[in-house]
């Protein structure tokens, strides 16, 4: 048994700020087990039409596009769900308001919604699927973080919802989170790490 093989794996997603951060935190918790190639490296321009009702369906979508194609392939999907809202923006997270990536607009109609509700329970949620091209079966692997929203932002850092979710073990919204804090605690942080545990077994069995 080969206990150090080395895969390359093809990111499905365009996002370089994300290439860069998983290349590095894959780094840490597997070594150089994963070489991380983007949709570019491998020439392919397409959209892949995100259309499941759960973070892991449109995380399995993603992945398994690219798979079909020949490559091990991972994906992550991942959004904000609050109860009182029943799981609301969920997998509509990034285009909340209408328009994709507006996150002024995502919060704003976020506050509205919530305007009357006391209870302001949320959960952030991320998912990353691994898919292979053999018809082995994918590894999927899912991260949650539980807090609530406030009545109004706080803090300048993050990204998306982050100034609207308050975290209470440490007293802060996200916003107001170093980068290092955020990914100690959040879901993807956590999705990261259950991911690369799961993926450091399947590849020590086959
Ligand atoms: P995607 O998984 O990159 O498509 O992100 C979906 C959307 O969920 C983002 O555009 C944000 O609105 C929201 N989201 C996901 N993760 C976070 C986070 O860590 N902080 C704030 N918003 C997030």
């Amino acid at each position: 048994m080969n206990n150090d093989k080395k895969i390359t794996v093809v990111l499905a997603s365009r996002n370089k700020g994300k290439q860069a951060e998983l290349s590095r935190l894959l780094g840490e918790l597997l070594g150089d087990a994963i070489t991380l190639l983007s949709l570019d490296d491998i020439g392919f321009t397409r959209e892949i039409e995100e259309n499941g009702t759960t973070f892991a369906e449109n995380a399995l979508i993603k992945a398994q596009a690219i798979a079909a194609l020949g490559y091990v392939a991972l994906a992550d999907d991942s959004g904000l769900a609050v109860d009182a809202l029943d799981g609301a923006p969920g997998v509509h997270s990034a285009r909340y308001a209408g328009v994709h990536g507006d996150d002024a607009a995502n919060n704003r109609k976020l506050l509205a919604a919530l305007a009357d509700r006391s209870d302001r329970t949320a959960s952030f949620v991320s998912v990353f699927a691994c898919a292979f091209p053999d018809g082995r079966a994918p590894i999927v692997a899912e991260g949650r973080v539980t807090g609530e929203i406030l009545r109004a932002p706080r803090g300048n850092g993050g990204f998306g919802y982050d100034p609207l979710f308050y975290y209470p073990p440490l007293e802060k919204s996200f916003a107001e989170l170093s980068g290092e804090e955020k990914n100690a605690i959040s879901h993807r942080g956590a999705a990261v790490r259950a991911f690369a545990a799961l993926f450091a077994r399947a590849n020590k069995e086959n």
